[in-house]
C-alpha cells in the first residue's frame, strides 16, 4: 500500500458523514429499502435486472440476525410488488452463522421459502476463509431442500476445485467471484495472475459439471477469457450472466449488455453503511485505491 493510501486509510474513520456520505453512496443505493427499489427500477430501465443486499454481517445476537431475516423478507416483497427481475443476497454472519450454524440454517431456510413462495430466489453470500466450511454446510443443506438457493466461491482460495468437485451432485448455481477478504498465503492465491488463472479454471470446472455461472467481476481481461470459453463450449445465456457492483465500471456493463450479455447489477442498502463500507477498506487496500481512483476519475 502506498504513503497516501495509508493516510487515507487512517483519517477514515475520523471523516464526518457528511463527507463520507457521498463517497460511499455512489456503491450504494440508500439507507431504506425504498431507494434500492428505485434503483433497481432505474436499471431495469436501461436493461439491467438486480441484486438486493442489505448491508452488514456479524450480528452479535439471535434476535438481531432475526431481525435480518424480516427486513429480507421485506425487501423480497418490495421486489415482488414492484415486478422487477431482482434477488437477495445474504452474508451468513448477517444471519448469525459465527453465533451457530443453525441458526444460521433456520434463517436461511425462512427466507428461501418465503423467496419460493414469490418465485424468487436467494443467494448465500461467502465469507472470509473461517467461515467457508459452514456456509458450504448450510448450502448443501438449504439445495437438498430447495431449489431456489445459489452459492458463491472464491477463486482466490486454494480449497475451491476441491470444494466444487465435493458438492453433491443436481443443479447448481454459483456466483462465482475472485473474493474480497485478504487471505494468508497458506490458504490461498495472493498475486493478481495465479487468482484470475484460478477463477478461470473453476468457471470452467462449474460449466462441465452443468452449472449455473454468475460471472461476478470487472475485470475485462478476465471476461474476455472467460467469454472464449463461454464460445468454445457453445454455451448460451442461460448458463451464465456477468454480475457487477453497483457505481464500478458502467462503461464496461453497457459493453456487455450491448454485445448480448446479461448483467444483473449487485444493489447494497441499509442504515449499516457506514462501518460497512469503513471494514471493507480496512480489510482489502486495494479496493480503497479502486475507490480513491473511482473517485478522482481515473478509473
Ligand atoms: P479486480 O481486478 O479487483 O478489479 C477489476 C477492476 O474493477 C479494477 O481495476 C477497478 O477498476 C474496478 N473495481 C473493482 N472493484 C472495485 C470497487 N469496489 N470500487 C471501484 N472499482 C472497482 N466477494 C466475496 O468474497 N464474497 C462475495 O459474496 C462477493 N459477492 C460479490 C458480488 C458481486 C455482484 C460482485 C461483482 C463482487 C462480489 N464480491 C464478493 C467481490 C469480489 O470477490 C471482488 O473483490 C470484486 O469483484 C473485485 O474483483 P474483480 O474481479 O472485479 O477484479
Amino acid at each position: 500500500m502506498g504513503a497516501f493510501e495509508q493516510l487515507v486509510l487512517k483519517v477514515l474513520p475520523l471523516v464526518p458523514n457528511p463527507v463520507m456520505r457521498p463517497l460511499a453512496m455512489r456503491y450504494v443505493a440508500g439507507e431504506r429499502l425504498e431507494q434500492a427499489l428505485a434503483k433497481l427500477r432505474e436499471l431495469a430501465f436501461v436493461g439491467h435486472p438486480g441484486i438486493i443486499d442489505i448491508l452488514g454481517e456479524d450480528v452479535e445476537s439471535a434476535d438481531q440476525a432475526r431481525r435480518v431475516l424480516d427486513e429480507y423478507r421485506r425487501a423480497a416483497d418490495g421486489v415482488r410488488e414492484a415486478g422487477l427481475d431482482a434477488y437477495v443476497s445474504v452474508k451468513p454472519t448477517h444471519f448469525g452463522l459465527r453465533l451457530g450454524s443453525d441458526l444460521a440454517l433456520g434463517l436461511y431456510r425462512q427466507l428461501a421459502a418465503h423467496c419460493r413462495d414469490l418465485g424468487n430466489f436467494l443467494r448465500v453470500e461467502m465469507e472470509d476463509h473461517t467461515t467457508t466450511d459452514a456456509t458450504l454446510g448450510v448450502f448443501e443443506a438449504l439445495r437438498a431442500e430447495f431449489d431456489n438457493v445459489g452459492l458463491v466461491l472464491q477463486s482466490r482460495l486454494l480449497r475451491t476445485p476441491a470444494d466444487i468437485a465435493a458438492l453433491a451432485p443436481g443443479p447448481l448455481s454459483v456466483r462465482m467471484v475472485k473474493g474480497i477478504y485478504l487471505e494468508p498465503a497458506a490458504i490461498a492465491h495472493t498475486e493478481p495472475e495465479p487468482i484470475r488463472d484460478a477463477y478461470f479454471e473453476t468457471v470452467r470446472a462449474l460449466f462441465e459439471r452443468g452449472a449455473y455461472v454468475s460471472l461476478a467481476t470487472h475485470d475485462e481481461v478476465l471476461a474476455g477469457r472467460v467469454l472464449a470459453l463461454v464460445e468454445e463450449l457453445g454455451l448460451g445465456t442461460d448458463r451464465y450472466e456477468f454480475q457487477v457492483l453497483l457505481g464500478v465500471r458502467e462503461p464496461l456493463w453497457a459493453q456487455w449488455r450491448e454485445a448480448g450479455h446479461p448483467v444483473r447489477v449487485y444493489v447494497p442498502f441499509g442504515p449499516e453503511w457506514r462501518p460497512y463500507s469503513l471494514r471493507r477498506l480496512t480489510r482489502n487496500p486495494q479496493i480503497l485505491r479502486h475507490v480513491i481512483r473511482a473517485t478522482l476519475g481515473l478509473d
